[in-house]
């Protein structure tokens, strides 16, 4: 048997025993894998049995013929594409258009010469690893495009999610509790007194602050859908979806606790020294006409009252309260 760094897998259909014997042992010497099938219906059961890289079909076969077996072949295998070379005593024109249109893309008229065969193998053999060629890049760039996906929608301060990953999945959100009817809650919280603490500390230090207070809003984000993002400078987001306005109030008196534990020190704050957020929290079940923009507007309103009423502390229109109550 001849090597072969690239055998074929080949499924040869022919009635003739005599005509599968001779070519079956000659692919075989050449080193290619071979199945064989002497009618429509063992075709089509080896074709899904042995998978083959090539089909040689013969296109006159007891009952069904081979035209019929290339039409079934194509709509079996959806999105790919097996060659087929048609095999046949048949000779004219006409024949080998019939051959083309029912999904042929050969069509070598018997008998048919080894040199013709070999050459024709060896074409289908550098179509073939083009087109693995072809997946692989693919598949390469649906990673990369992936990972593109990711870095344009990451922080890179902070690792959460930017303004654009958090338009994404508050959007998703949103449409999700509308069709549950599950109440979803936004929260936007800003830092008090940032700029100050820039000024006193320094940026490097500003910078560094930024992260702690991403890796506590990461952290507190224990249910599998709540999410945290970096909305803008020092101002992050939070959305809980299936959370009700007295569960996103206890949530936010627990980001305070923690916040308290945690006791960043920020020199000039009139809170103790100590970093504090403020926060604008809207929760509501939203109806069809309910927007990303309208659950931002209100959540930035609710931040504005809670800066309004003396900082540190998380406000909620519906709730009519916020976290010093
Ligand atoms: P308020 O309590 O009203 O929120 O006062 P503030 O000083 O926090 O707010 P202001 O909007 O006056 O200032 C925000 C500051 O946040 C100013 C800006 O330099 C700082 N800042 C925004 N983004 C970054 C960042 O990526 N790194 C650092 N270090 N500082 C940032
Ligand atoms: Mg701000
Ligand atoms: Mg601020």
């Amino acid at each position: 048997m001849q090597y072969q760094a690239d055998p074929l897998k080949i499924l040869l259909v022919d009635d003739s025993l005599a005509l599968r014997k001779t070519l079956g042992r000659q692919l075989a010497e050449q080193g290619h894998l071979v199945a064989e099938a002497l009618n429509a219906e063992e075709a089509l059961l080896e074709f899904a049995k042995f998978r083959p890289d090539l089909i040689l079909l013969d296109v006159i076969l007891p009952g069904a013929d081979g035209y019929f077996v290339a039409r079934q072949i194509r709509e079996l295998e959806a999105g790919q594409w097996t060659p087929i070379i048609f095999l046949s005593a048949k000779d004219g024109d006409a024949d080998l258009w019939q051959g083309i249109e029912a999904g042929g893309d050969d069509y070598l008229v018997k008998p048919v010469s080894t040199v013709v065969l070999t050459a024709k193998l060896r074409a289908m053999q550098r179509l073939r690893s083009m087109g693995r060629r072809n997946q692989e890049i693919s598949e390469e760039l649906r990673v990369v495009n992936a990972q593109l996906r990711h870095l344009c929608q990451t922080d890179e301060l902070t690792g959460l999610s930017n303004r654009r990953g958090f338009d994404e999945f508050l959007l998703q959100e949103l449409r999700s509790a509308q069709r549950d009817k599950t109440p979803l809650t936004l929260i936007l919280c800003d830092v008090d007194y940032f700029k100050l603490f820039n000024d006193t500390l320094g940026h490097v230090q500003g910078d560094a602050c930024l992260q702690r207070i991403g890796a506590i809003l990461r952290s507190l984000c224990l249910r599998p859908r709540d999410q945290a993002a970096r909305y803008g400078g020092e101002e992050f987001a939070l959305v809980l979806p299936h959370t009700p306005k007295s569960g996103a109030m206890t949530y936010a008196r627990g980001l305070q606790a923690v916040l308290r534990q945690v006791a960043i020190a920020h020199p000039g704050s009139p809170f103790d020294s100590k970093l504090t957020l403020s926060g604008g929290i809207t929760t509501c079940i939203p109806d069809a006409s309910a927007t990303c923009e309208s659950l931002i507007l209100r959540a930035d309103e609710a931040l504005y009252a809670a800066k309004a009423l003396g900082r540190n502390r998380f406000f909620s229109f519906e709730m009519q309260s916020d976290t010093t109550e």
